[in-house]
């Protein structure tokens, strides 16, 4: 039999997801549940996969199968296709496997031509109806399928408004809009040489085609990226019959949520507009009515959709994102998946369902995308600011969260801003799918137009970033760059400060200062569950008490990596810093780090302070060097003064220890083995510092010293002597003695291969991703950005491997090194230390290979703690 590519709604379900998208899949699954889902059928994911093995071509076979789906459907409903006795008009989605924004979203009306409008309009007896949809169906389609803006023909839109003196779209008579049609079907003519085409097969398979084609679109490649999506998963393409919104003020679409998407709370929330199509809702064109409205003007179809939600939550067990419309007084289903939320209101859901006894604490802990817990770990405003803060308009609070930053209007320049480390306020008329990376960097979005679902406020809750939508009291010209507050008359222009309060809706002039995220409630009792479940310990990485105590909030069980060398960036150590790099014999470095000492002893105990009972790594000396030397003249001569040297005798010193590629160069150990003295020095600060904590609070602390950028055992043995001495010394200095562990970072693939050896000599491992992926791909981890980019646009990369671990090449020298590491020393600790350590997929396979903890920044742990538990539910899943 031949491939099936095409399936009706009836020969679907919700486990079939991969194959029919999430859209397509629910669409079958509510069709089977018996609910108001108008008919149509799905062209599966393989079907786009297969557009693409066959060079943008659909094949005949394909064609073939999605005919005969129409000719099913259209005798089932009883109209048939360029008719004009009874037309048939479908609407043509996307659906991919995962929600997609970036993607062709939908066609509708397509199915009209210049007879069908006719019939339409004698059928319905209502021609302002019909061409009101021709002209809707002309634009979208020269748009998304052709390729002609919309902005043309929203130009000829606005001037006939002008013209007839009306104020909103449903003003336009019938007459006006078949001007307004043959005005947009000259403009096709015009900007593609060819009449609009008039056969609606040849429109179906053209809509299906870019549908295909959208997949691979710049913003559908850069979500895909953003959210791990794999290229192979490919789209499906939804067919479905026309029902019709705009046939009256008795039809109507809209969207809703079964809960609150902001917070969760458990009640009915969305908006609808009636005489209307789905577009206009989600565009923010006119401002929709709260759900609410519909039980006073439509109580049936309100009670029966009420009904529906409640099926389709307790079916699906999560809180459900809807879009219905209303035909002349009938309801129907047009989409249900589970509703996009914010961070807060995810943990409140699932929070909530597990007391409803509808989920698992197992299922509510999975059910959470460990990423998003970022928004709810960063500040909310300081109160009292807040109270001084002058509000100069408020708009709708579309997703939560503080934000102070500069204004800017364009989303490419809100890029360049962030990057420069500016904080953002991304201000738009509206937003839309190009506008994402701008969105994904600001601190703020604020747009003047588009109700709580539009485009900016959906994307802004799943980014965890603070949107408010709709703000009427505001004009934003983005042409000018200019924000004008309407009931003043004040503006505002570019690098303005501006303060947004997304769960409020407050705009606020200038920058107000904001407080750290409040940990307790929902947080803590989700964290709470999942750290129940998890195997795998989570540490930080932290260089300073306060990063400690911040991560200790968050939940880090210890510290797996201390970078000392950070310690040394501060103004006043610099200088001290830079006497031991040039030093030009033992003395002269006995000097400067004799100045060091006490400095690098305080941090220590500070550092231990901050962590309690709880494990710190703390990792030697591993500063590219060329980080430290003074570069300008006036600095060197600042150092020879201080050093007693000339400006040339330093100047040459300097030039001297300059190397071309310093990530691969004098650092890590490398340092300890031509100057001892250094990890003499660290080590000595270490046991000191332990030994005067200890005997303060009594805590039991057991020193972990790691030695960075270990190749070969005897690099290892070389300094571990070395720490083993001193630290001896000072235990005899100080009549005491304790526990103290030395260990070794795997970051160079010889220390992966040679492992086994290692393992001798190493009391534990951290995996120092960063380096061990720079030196596996040989990309230097200082510039591999800049042309990682062609590799995304070529799809020989889709994520950036210094992000999330390559687990085929580096994971799979990590997976040696654990095994080789283990056959010779059975109780070795291990852990990773590289960012990779909050990377959610990353910790999975962390899990997977048996490390014993991960390690990553303060503002991932709650993120790493979560992923950790989730690994553990997957490999149950999974059978592990
Ligand atoms: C690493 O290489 O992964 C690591 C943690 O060390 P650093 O980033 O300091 O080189
Ligand atoms: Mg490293």
């Amino acid at each position: 039999m031949a491939h099936k590519y095409v399936y009706l709604f009836d020969e679907g379900n919700a486990g079939m997801r991969n194959l029919l998208g999430g859209k397509g899949a629910n669409l079958a699954e509510m069709t089977g549940l018996g609910l108001p889902v108008p008919y149509g059928f799905t062209i599966t994911t393989e079907a786009c996969t297969r557009y693409y093995d066959d060079g943008k071509m659909i094949s005949d076979e394909i064609v073939h199968q999605i005919y005969s789906a129409l000719a099913t459907v259209e005798s089932a409903v009883g109209k048939k296709f360029g008719s004009v006795e009874n037309p048939y008009l479908v609407s043509v989605r996307s659906g991919a496997r995962a929600s997609m924004p970036g993607m062709m979203d939908t066609i509708l009306n397509l199915g009209l031509n210049d007879d069908t409008v006719l019939a339409m309009a004698r059928l319905t007896n209502n021609e302002r109806f019909a061409f009101d949809s021709y002209r809707r169906f002309i634009q979208m389609f020269s748009d998304v399928v052709m390729g002609v803006e919309k902005a043309k023909f929203d130009k000829i839109l606005d001037a006939a408004k002008k013209a007839h003196g009306c104020e909103k779209d449903t003003d336009l008579t019938a007459d006006d809009l078949k001007e307004i049609v043959s005005a947009y079907k000259a403009l096709y003519l015009a900007q593609k040489g060819e009449a609009f085409p008039q056969n609606p097969h040849v429109q179906l398979i053209e809509a299906v085609k870019a549908v295909f084609r959208s997949w691979d679109n710049p913003r559908a490649i850069v979500y895909r990226r953003m959210n791990d999506i794999p290229y192979s998963w490919g789209t499906a393409v939804n067919v479905q019959s026309m029902v019709f919104g705009n046939m009256g003020d008795d039809s109507g679409t809209g969207v809703a949520f079964t809960r609150s998407p902001s917070t969760g709370e458990k009640s009915l929330f969305g908006e609808f507009l009636m005489n209307a199509q789905g577009e206009d809702v989600v565009a923010g064109i006119r401002t929709p009515s709260p759900i609410s409205v519909l039980a006073d003007t439509n109580p049936e179809v309100y009670a029966q959709f009420v009904r529906i939600a409640d099926i389709l939550e307790k079916h699906y067990r999560d809180m459900q994102d809807m879009e219905f419309t209303i035909e002349k007084g009938k309801l129907y289903m047009l989409q249900t998946r589970n509703g996009k939320r914010t961070a807060a209101a995810a943990l409140q859901v699932a929070v909530d369902l597990v007391s409803e006894g509808m989920i698992t604490r197992q299922e509510a802990v999975a059910m959470i995308d460990p990423k998003s817990l970022d928004a709810l770990l960063h500040p909310t405003f300081d109160a009292k600011a807040l109270k001084e803060g002058k509000v100069i308009a408020t708009g709708l609070p579309a997703s939560p969260g503080a934000a102070a930053g500069r204004i800017y209007f364009d989303a490419t320049e809100a890029m360049e801003a962030g990057e420069r480390g500016e904080a953002v306020i991304l201000a738009r008329k509206e937003t839309s799918p190009e506008d994402i990376e701008g969105m994904n960097i600001a601190k703020g979005i604020l747009t003047s137009f588009g109700g709580m679902t539009s485009h900016a406020a959906v994307v802004a809750r799943q980014l965890g970033t603070c949107c408010i939508s709709g703000c009427k009291d505001i004009n934003i010209d983005e042409a000018s760059k200019l924000i004008t507050i309407l009931k003043s008359g004040e503006t505002l222009t570019e690098g303005d400060w501006l303060s947004l309060d997304g769960s409020t809706g407050k705009v606020y002039e200038g920058a107000i200062k904001t407080v750290p995220a409040e940990l307790s409630g929902n947080f803590a009792t989700i964290m709470g569950w999942a750290d129940a479940i998890r195997r795998l310990k989570v540490r930080t990485n932290a260089d300073s008490p306060a990063q400690a105590a911040t991560a200790v909030r968050f939940g880090a069980e210890g510290i797996g990596l201390c970078r000392t060398e950070h310690m040394f960036f501060d103004e006043d150590r610099i200088p001290a810093v830079r006497e031991m790099i040039v030093a030009k014999n033992a003395e002269e470095r006995a000097k400067a780090l004799a100045k060091i000492l006490p400095m690098q002893k305080e941090d220590f105990k500070g550092i231990y302070k901050a962590m309690g009972a709880r494990p710190v790594t703390i990792r030697f000396l591993d500063p590219p060097l060329h980080e430290f030397l003074p570069h300008k003249d006036e600095e060197i001569a600042d150092l020879a003064k201080t050093m007693g040297l000339s400006f040339e005798e330093l100047k040459a010193t300097v030039d001297g220890l300059k190397e071309s590629n310093p990530m691969m160069g004098h650092r890590g150990c490398r340092l300890s083995v031509t100057y001892p003295e250094i990890a003499e020095m660290q080590t000595r600060a270490v046991i000191e510092a332990a030994a005067e904590v200890r005997a303060e609070t009594g805590l039991d602390i057991i020193p972990e010293i790691m030695i960075p950028l270990v190749g070969e055992v005897k690099e290892l043995k070389y300094v571990k002597d070395i720490v083993l001495a001193t630290a001896k010394k000072v235990f005899v200095e100080k009549g005491l003695k304790f526990k103290f562990l030395v260990g070794t970072m795997i970051e160079i693939p010889r220390a992966a291969l040679t492992a086994d050896e290692i393992a001798t000599e190493a009391e534990f491992f951290s995996f120092g991703t960063n380096d061990l992926t720079q030196m596996t791909f040989g990309f230097s981890r200082d510039d591999a950005g800049k042309f990682l980019s062609d590799y995304y646009a070529k799809k020989i990369f889709e994520s950036d491997p210094f992000a999330r671990v390559d687990q085929i090449g580096v994971g799979k020298l990590m997976q040696m090194a654990v095994k080789l590491g283990r056959e010779t020393r059975p109780d070795l600790h291990l852990g990773i230390c590289g960012e990779h350590g909050g990377d959610p997929s990353s910790v999975e396979f962390c899990h997977r290979i048996g490390l014993d903890y991960v390690s990553c920044s303060p503002y991932r742990v709650p993120i790493a703690r979560l992923a950790a538990a989730q690994a553990v539910i997957k490999g149950s899943k999974a059978g592990k």
